[in-house]
Order: C-alpha cells, then sequence, then structure tokens
C-alpha cells in the first residue's frame, strides 16, 4: 500500500493550483466576496475549468471528456477555491448525468458546450417540502402531443439562477417508490422558467436558488433515459459527491490551519510565541489530525468507487466524518487568533460560515448516519419497510 502521489498525480495537483493562482482566484478577487459571482465571472471560471478538462473530468475520453479516476478528480477539487469547486463539481456532475443513459442526438444536442463552459447546467430535485426523501418529489411532467408540461418549485438548488440547461427530476404519478421518478432536461433559452436566488450564510459568491416551473412545456425529445431511472442516477452519482464536498471542507479546513500556524509562530502573549504554549500546540495538533484523517477517508472511499465497489457506507462515512472534523478544525484555528479570528480582516470566519454550507447538500449528517447504520445492520432505518431490508448476519 503506497500512499504517496504519483508523478502524474503531482503533476496535475501542481497545474490545477496554478490554474487557481492565475485563473480563479483574480476572477473571485474582482467581484465581491459577499455577492454571487455574476454569470460571466462563473463562466470564465468554468471555460478555465473546461482548458484543464475538470468540467467533463470522469467522463469518458471517446465522449469528449478526460476520462479521469474520481480519486485524480477528488485530488483536483481539493486544490479549488470552495465556491468554484462547487460551480465545476455542479457542472461536472451534471454533465455526467445528461451522460448516462441518453441517446447520441441528446448527448450531440447538449454536452459540447456544457464541456466548454458555454453554458452552465444543474440537477434539480430538492423541492421546498422534499429535501431528504427524494421520493416525496411532487414536481410533474406531464404527456402533452410531443411535449411534456413541467410543474411544480425546486428549492436550494446551486448555480439555479444562472443555469442554461437544468436536469429536473419530475413525477410521473404512480405510488412514491422511487420508480417514477424521470428526468427532464429543460433548456432555459427554449422553456423559460422563473427563477430567484436564496440569500445564505456562506459560499456567498455562489449561487442558490428557488425554481418555479408554471406550466413549463418542454420538447419530448428532452426527457433522458429510461423513465424512472432518475433515482438511480442520481443515487450512484452521489456516492463520490459525498466525498468531493469531503474534500472541499479539507481545502477550508487546511487554508484554516496554515493560517493558524502561522499566527502561532508571530503572536506574543506572556513574553513569548503562543505556539510554544502546549494548548495551542494541542490545538494545532487537533486541526492537523482532521485534516489527515479527512483525506485519507475520502480518498479510501473515491478508490473503492474506482474499484466498483459499493461505496455507499464508506462515502457516507467519509462525508459525515470529514464535515464535521473539519468543522471542528476551522473553530479550533479561529479561537487560537483570538479576537482576530472574529474580524472580517483575516477572513478565517468566512471559512467557518462556507464549511456549514457543505453538510447539507448529497446528504446531511443524519441521512448519512442512517445510509451507514444501514450498510452495517442491513436494516434501513429510513425506510423500515423496503423490502432490501434485511439483517446482516
Ligand atoms: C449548498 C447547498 C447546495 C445544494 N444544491 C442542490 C442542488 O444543486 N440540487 C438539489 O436538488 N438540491 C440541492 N441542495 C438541497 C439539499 O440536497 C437538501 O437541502 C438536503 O437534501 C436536505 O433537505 P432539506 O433541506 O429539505 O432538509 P430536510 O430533509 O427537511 O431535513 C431537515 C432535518 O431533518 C433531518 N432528517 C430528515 N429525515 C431524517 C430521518 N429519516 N432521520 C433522521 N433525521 C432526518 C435532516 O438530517 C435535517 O437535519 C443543496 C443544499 C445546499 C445547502
Amino acid at each position: 500500500m503506497d500512499f504517496s502521489l504519483s508523478s502524474e498525480q503531482t503533476m496535475m495537483v501542481d497545474a490545477t493550483r496554478r490554474m487557481v493562482a492565475e485563473d480563479i482566484e483574480p476572477v473571485l478577487a474582482a467581484n465581491n466576496p459577499d455577492k454571487p459571482l455574476p454569470k460571466p465571472a462563473a463562466l470564465a471560471i468554468l471555460q478555465a475549468a473546461s482548458r484543464m478538462g475538470i468540467t467533463a473530468a470522469r467522463l469518458p475520453q471517446a465522449e469528449g471528456g478526460a476520462g479521469l479516476s474520481a480519486l485524480d478528480y477528488g485530488l483536483i477539487c481539493e486544490q479549488l477555491p470552495t465556491m468554484a469547486a462547487f460551480l465545476i463539481q455542479c457542472q461536472e456532475t451534471a454533465v455526467l448525468r445528461l451522460h448516462y443513459g441518453s441517446n447520441p442526438e441528446q448527448r450531440k444536442r447538449f454536452l459540447p458546450d456544457l464541456i466548454a463552459g458555454k453554458r452552465i447546467a444543474t440537477t434539480a430535485t430538492t423541492e421546498p417540502d422534499g429535501g431528504s426523501d427524494p421520493r416525496g418529489t411532487r414536481t410533474t411532467a406531464v404527456d402533452q402531443g410531443d411535449h411534456v408540461v413541467v410543474n411544480g418549485n425546486k428549492m436550494w438548488i446551486t448555480n439555479g439562477s444562472i443555469a442554461d440547461i437544468v436536469n429536473v427530476t419530475c413525477r410521473r404519478g404512480g405510488p412514491n417508490d422511487g420508480r417514477n421518478l424521470m428526468r427532464v432536461v429543460i433548456d432555459r433559452d427554449e422553456s423559460p422558467f422563473e427563477a430567484r436566488e436564496i440569500d445564505v450564510i456562506g459560499m456567498r459568491q455562489s449561487h442558490l436558488a428557488e425554481m418555479v416551473f408554471d406550466n413549463c412545456r418542454v420538447p419530448k425529445a428532452n426527457c433522458f433515459g429510461e423513465s424512472g431511472d432518475a433515482a438511480k442516477i442520481l443515487t450512484v452519482t452521489w456516492l463520490a459527491g459525498r466525498c468531493l464536498l469531503g474534500l472541499a471542507a479539507v481545502n477550508l479546513a487546511t487554508r484554516a490551519f496554515e493560517a493558524t500556524r502561522a499566527y502561532a509562530g508571530v503572536r506574543k502573549q506572556f513574553g513569548t510565541y503562543i505556539g510554544g504554549f502546549q494548548l495551542v500546540q494541542q490545538g494545532l495538533s487537533d486541526m492537523e489530525t482532521a485534516i489527515v484523517a479527512s483525506r485519507l477517508l475520502c480518498y479510501n472511499a473515491l478508490s473503492a468507487i474506482d474499484r466498483g465497489e459499493r461505496a455507499n457506507g464508506l462515502s457516507a462515512m467519509a462525508k459525515r466524518f470529514t464535515i464535521d472534523s473539519c468543522d471542528r478544525a476551522i473553530a479550533i484555528g479561529m479561537r487560537l487568533h483570538g479576537a482576530m479570528g472574529l474580524s472580517r480582516e483575516l477572513g478565517i470566519e468566512r471559512l467557518a460560515r462556507d464549511v456549514r454550507m457543505l453538510s447539507i447538500p448529497d446528504g446531511t449528517p443524519e441521512i448519512l448516519t442512517l445510509i451507514h447504520g444501514r450498510e452495517i445492520t442491513g436494516l434501513d432505518a429510513f425506510r423500515p419497510t423496503a423490502s432490501e431490508s434485511k439483517p446482516r448476519r
């Protein structure tokens, strides 16, 4: 077992850091840190990501992607500022979801512009009344000649306000067993809809939106995959998604750790550097331990996904542990900065706000605990009547 990066992986990480310094940080710095990025700025970041091949990182090369493993993509995402990681991951995951089970005509129509970063895509599943339980989806898609008519509201959708293409999870009637969920891909130019930005505590340069589909007429040619496959596609892509969010938290905690280590080496109290106090060293030790343990859990789950293993428990474990540990590590870093940790001058408080945003998407800590618990016991605690719920022996 070798825990070191290969030379190719080291080159990839270095190239990503260069792209962040040259193409992403200047865009973020040129815009208001408290307001969602204007769409042209978001497109500029996606186009830089496209030049590196990471708007379609895991798509096979034959389909115009980079054909990267989930682990290599994770190594890249770990280097990205959180806002950019969210933007790029939302696009890349939408590209993968549009690719799975679609026909060649659909892929040709939608994927090239998304891969090139010319248009923005997102996936809209969550609704005002349905988050952790996507089977409760109420948005409907009803046949009407050569169109389907979509009605419903979506909530907390990343990039929802600036998206050109939205992969909407809709319901086709029937029981709430997940098998009646279908994917309708809405192109905003041909099927307009309303979206409004939601104001939140962290990642304030990101976009989070409520979307309203009011008798939105969509060509039937935009119904993707087999009717009823929406839940399956979402579940498959959530596995790596959890670890990618975990690695975004590792990025934030690492920045807090580096700032705290530097501060402990210059700040003096009682006539000596605070880094010399045993309790400050304990805080730094706790922070670094959280970062290393989190990183390894995420890499471990991504490697399992690459080996084709069922990584449901591993990815749930990785995300829950990582977000919680990195959140606590950042809180320690804030504390070790004294009052400076609370001021907006150093930006440590921003890391604390941003990490909170990562805990909810792709599974809340409670849901992830229950997913992991189901893997351990074979018993489903959130759907106790599910037929797959059998005790493990
Ligand atoms: C930054 C961000 C980005 C997002 N991006 C997207 C996106 O692009 N597309 C999209 O579709 N959605 C997106 N979401 C929505 C996200 O997926 C949901 O918010 C999430 O699934 C939780 O749903 P909810 O907010 O409705 O909370 P609820 O499901 O209402 O949960 C409320 C509380 O109850 C707990 N709970 C629920 N069920 C159980 C149970 N069985 N046992 C124990 N506790 C339980 C939860 O853990 C939580 O603490 C995003 C959210 C955020 C914050």
